[in-house]
């Protein structure tokens, strides 16, 4: 059975071939401390195997059998991710967003525009809209031109950016823009500083913001009636498109200056978690974390600003089966720290926006980190306040330095 990450696991060649087959996964657990035989597992399999097996999480309880899908990080089976298996394409989607990019989301995710305009954007930023080109990367077979202008591949840069039809677009419209200065700027790093231009000399209720997410959103569906049914797509198409956009906008938003619109808080994918008994931001003691993954894994915590605890470390080494299985480590030792000090606020600085998304979702499926982030969230409701938050890795210096040493010298400092 292929039980080790896909594969079946090698024996070391010193054993038999003929009772090797008939070794059980539940011949290699101790049944009472849930945990693997190491020594035994060591001597049947060759080290890399060994290494991959003892770094598996055993589950604690006893579970009724379920199904998994092992392509995705769910576990259930999607037709998206079964086709990209079927290509031997599967690769997990490591595109986030940087900092920059996160702030610029947030603040539309607070503007009082249409929900759908956000999710547009938050689109826009990662790539997600089934433009030509991202089809073809999908596996579809056609032609990546454009069809309007026939000059340029069809990306979300070309259809809102540089195609004929944008660019007159941009340029007559009342925020005169010329898409063409600052040509070698990706797409999210143009919009990002429109976005972040508007709202400051703007503030919240300025109209240019408005008006300049409207027409990306007119020129996205005047694309779309281009392609489906075959309009002309010219710019007229795209002005009375953004007319009766911006009449919408004014229908939703009046009446509605008090309260914000309605839906998630947060943009998805912008990175913090509270796990505390009150869901708070706390900005009192910080602490970071950081982990190396080469090898033998490494993690560690560093707090960064508390008078009483300045500078105190603590950090350990052992296995892991990813990078945010570490960090997922890091996190756990780092509660366990504040919790044996008995402080009851903290905040935990982190620069894996993976352990985010697991600490978010209700019910953790990946079996390779599903203990750790119970874990995690167990030891979160002791505490009063306990936020995890994405930061830059380069603020996690120090609890940087802190895992490399563990990782490297095998340390542990408790
Ligand atoms: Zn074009």
């Amino acid at each position: 059975m292929p039980w080790v990450g896909g594969k079946i696991p090698e024996v070391r060649s010193n054993q038999t071939i003929g009772p090797s087959s008939k070794w059980r996964v539940s011949e290699f657990i101790y049944r009472d401390s849930s945990s693997w035989k190491a020594n035994l597992v060591r001597e049947r399999f060759v080290w890399k195997d060994a290494w991959s097996i003892l770094a598996m999480e055993v589950p604690k309880e006893e579970g009724e059998d379920y199904r998994y899908w092992n392509f995705t990080k769910s576990g259930r089976f999607s037709v998206s991710s079964g086709y990209d298996y079927l290509f031997n394409k599967y690769a997990v989607d490591s595109r986030t967003l940087d900092d920059h990019d996160l702030v610029a989301l947030r603040l539309i995710w607070k503007l009082n525009i249409l929900p759908k305009w956000k999710y547009f954007v938050w689109k826009i930023f990662y790539d997600g809209l089934a433009v030509k080109v991202n089809l073809v990367r999908r596996g579809l077979n056609c032609d990546t031109m454009c069809n309007y202008c026939g000059l340029g591949e069809e990306d979300l840069q070309h259809v809102l950016r540089f195609c004929s039809v944008a660019e007159l677009s941009w340029n007559t419209s009342s925020l005169r823009i010329n898409p063409f200065e600052n040509e070698s700027w990706p797409l999210r790093k143009w919009l990002r500083s429109y976005i972040l231009l508007y709202h400051s000399e703007d503030g919240w209720n300025g109209g240019r913001l408005q008006n300049f997410i409207a027409l990306l959103w007119s020129l996205w569906k005047v694309r779309n009636a281009r392609v489906f049914r075959g309009e002309g797509g010219h710019p007229g198409a795209v002005f009375a498109m953004l007319e009766n956009q911006l009449q919408e906008v004014g229908t939703f938003t009046s009446g509605r200056e008090e309260s914000p619109i309605g839906g998630p808080r947060e943009p998805p994918g912008y990175h913090m978690v509270h796990i505390g008994r009150e869901k708070a931001f706390h900005n009192g003691l910080e602490c970071d974390l950081a982990c190396q993954k080469s090898g033998k894994a490494g993690w560690g915590m560093a707090i960064s600003s508390n008078l009483l605890f300045e500078g105190e470390t603590a950090g350990d080494h052992g296995r892991a089966v990813s990078s945010v299985h570490a960090e997922a480590k890091a996190c756990l030792l780092a509660l366990t720290w504040a919790s044996n000090r008995q402080i009851s606020q903290l905040r935990v600085n982190t620069d894996s926006a993976a352990l985010i998304s697991y600490l978010h979702m209700g019910k953790v499926s990946d079996i390779s980190i599903v203990g750790t982030i119970g874990d995690i969230k167990a030891m979160g409701c002791r505490f009063r306040q306990c936020t995890i938050l994405k930061v830059p890795r380069q603020e996690v210096d120090k609890a940087d330095n802190v895992a490399r040493r563990c990782s490297i010298l095998g340390y542990s400092i408790p």
